[in-house]
C-alpha cells in the first residue's frame, strides 16, 4: 500500500547526496551556493507524470487543501461541501479560512453521493470539496455538472488515491484545483508533504505566493528586494522532502501494479460472496484498500479477529472510523451536522477495509481470503 514500505538506500542515497551538493537549502534561490534545486525538480516530474500544468509542493496535504480554498477565495461567511466519510483534516482546512463546513453523504461507493449535492447548496456556497477515499475516485462527471449549473468551484482532495484515474485521467487534475498528501501512510511519500495540482495559472500564482510568505520570486529583484501583493504564511516543502519525493514518484507505477495483483485476488473472492464498495465506471483507482460490507456483527467480528491475527489488520475501517467520519466530529461540528452523517456511519459501520501491502505476499491475500470464505 504506502510508499513507505518501499523505501530503501535510493531514498537514502538521495537525501545524502544533498549535503555534497550544497548543503540543507530552501526550495528556491541561493543559486550561487547550490548544485541542485529538488522542490522545484519533484514539482517538474509531478506536472509530467500526472499531466498537469502547475504543481507546488508544500509542507502537508492539509495546508495544500487550506491554501486551495484560499485560492478559490473561499472566506469568512462562505460555505464548501465536503463528505461524511473523510478525513478530518479537510474540515480543519474549511474551518481555518473561517469559513463552514457543509457535510454531504456518502453512498457505497464511500464517495460524495452527488445526489445529496444540490439541497445543501445555498447563497453562501463556493466550492464543492469531494474527497476520493481509499484509492477510488469520486464521481466526477456528476459533481462537476452540478458545480457547473451553481457556478461553483471544484477542489479535489487526492490524498488518499494518487495514481488512480477517472475516465484515464488522475484525480486531482480533473476540476479547478487539487491536493495530495504525501504524509506517511499516503500512496508516495516525503515523511510530511502536501502538493497543489492545477491547470490555471492565477490558481497557481496564489498558491505559490501564499505558501511562501507573499513572495513573488520576481526574478528581477533578489529575495530580500522581492516583491509583494499578499501575505500568506510558511507552508514551504523542504529540499530533503523534494529529493525523497523524486525517489519515491519513480516507484508509484510499481506501487499501483503490486497493488492491483493482491486487489485482484481479493476481488475474485471476498468480491464475489460479499457485498462490496461500489466503483464508478471508468475508474481505475490505486488499488490500496478492498472495501466490503459484512451486515452480520458476529460474523463481521470473526472477520476482523482473522485479519488482525494475519498481521494484515484493517485500514481507518472500523480501527480509525472516530477519525474519518463526521458522526464523531462534535469537536468541530454543529449537532444538526452529526445527525444528518447517521446514514454514512450506517453505511460505515458494516464495513470493512482490508489494506493492500506491498510487504504481504499475494500468497497471504490468497490464505486470508480462503480462510474469510470459509468462515
Ligand atoms: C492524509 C489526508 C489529509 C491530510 O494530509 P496531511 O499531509 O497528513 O496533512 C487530508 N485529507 C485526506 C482525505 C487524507 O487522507
Amino acid at each position: 500500500m504506502p510508499g513507505f514500505e518501499v523505501i530503501n538506500s535510493q531514498e537514502k542515497k538521495a537525501v545524502s547526496k544533498i549535503f555534497d551538493e550544497g548543503g540543507v537549502l530552501i526550495a528556491h534561490g541561493l543559486e550561487n551556493k547550490r548544485k541542485k534545486f529538488y522542490v522545484r525538480d519533484f514539482e517538474k516530474k509531478c506536472k509530467i507524470f500526472f499531466n498537469s500544468k502547475y504543481c507546488l509542493a508544500v509542507s502537508s496535504g492539509t495546508a495544500a487543501i487550506k491554501i486551495a480554498l484560499k485560492s478559490l477565495d473561499v472566506k469568512p461567511g462562505d460555505e464548501v461541501i465536503t463528505q461524511s466519510f473523510n478525513f478530518i483534516a479537510t474540515i480543519e482546512a474549511i474551518l481555518d479560512c473561517g469559513a463552514k463546513p457543509i457535510i454531504a453523504n456518502v453512498d457505497y461507493s464511500l464517495n460524495m453521493d452527488p445526489s445529496e449535492i444540490e439541497k445543501l447548496i445555498s447563497k453562501k456556497t463556493k466550492v464543492i470539496l469531494p474527497v476520493h477515499m481509499l484509492g477510488v475516485g469520486a464521481n466526477m462527471d456528476q459533481i462537476k455538472k452540478i458545480a457547473k449549473k451553481y457556478k461553483l468551484k471544484v477542489l479535489e482532495d487526492n490524498c488518499e488515491s494518487i495514481g488512480g484515474k477517472y475516465k484515464g485521467k488522475y484525480l486531482g487534475t480533473l476540476s479547478d484545483v487539487g491536493i495530495f498528501s504525501f504524509d506517511y501512510g499516503k500512496m508516495i511519500t516525503t515523511g510530511e508533504g502536501g502538493m497543489i495540482l492545477t491547470n490555471n495559472k492565477k490558481i497557481d500564482q496564489y498558491c505559490r505566493e501564499f505558501h511562501d510568505h507573499g513572495h513573488q520570486n520576481n526574478p528581477k529583484f533578489p529575495r530580500g528586494r522581492d516583491t509583494k501583493e499578499i501575505f500568506g504564511f510558511n507552508y514551504r516543502m523542504t529540499e530533503m522532502q523534494g529529493a525523497l519525493g523524486k525517489v519515491q514518484l519513480k516507484k508509484l507505477n510499481f506501487l499501483i501494479k503490486s497493488n492491483q495483483a493482491r486487489y485482484r485476488i481479493l476481488d475474485n473472492t471476498i468480491g464475489k460472496k460479499f457485498k462490496k464498495r461500489k466503483i464508478p465506471s471508468n475508474s481505475k483507482g490505486s488499488y490500496d484498500t478492498f472495501i466490503f460490507f459484512v451486515d452480520d456483527k458476529k460474523k463481521r467480528e470473526k472477520i476482523l479477529d482473522l485479519l488482525y491475527s494475519s498481521g494484515i489488520g484493517t485500514k481507518n475501517l472500523p480501527d480509525a472510523k472516530e477519525w474519518h467520519c463526521s458522526y464523531y466530529w462534535d469537536h468541530a461540528l454543529t449537532s444538526k451536522q452529526i445527525k444528518n452523517s447517521i446514514a454514512t456511519k450506517k453505511i460505515l459501520d458494516n464495513a470493512i477495509a482490508i489494506p493492500i501491502w506491498v510487504s504481504k505476499k499475494e500468497k497471504e491475500y490468497r490464505i486470508i481470503a480462503k480462510s474469510i470464505m470459509s468462515l
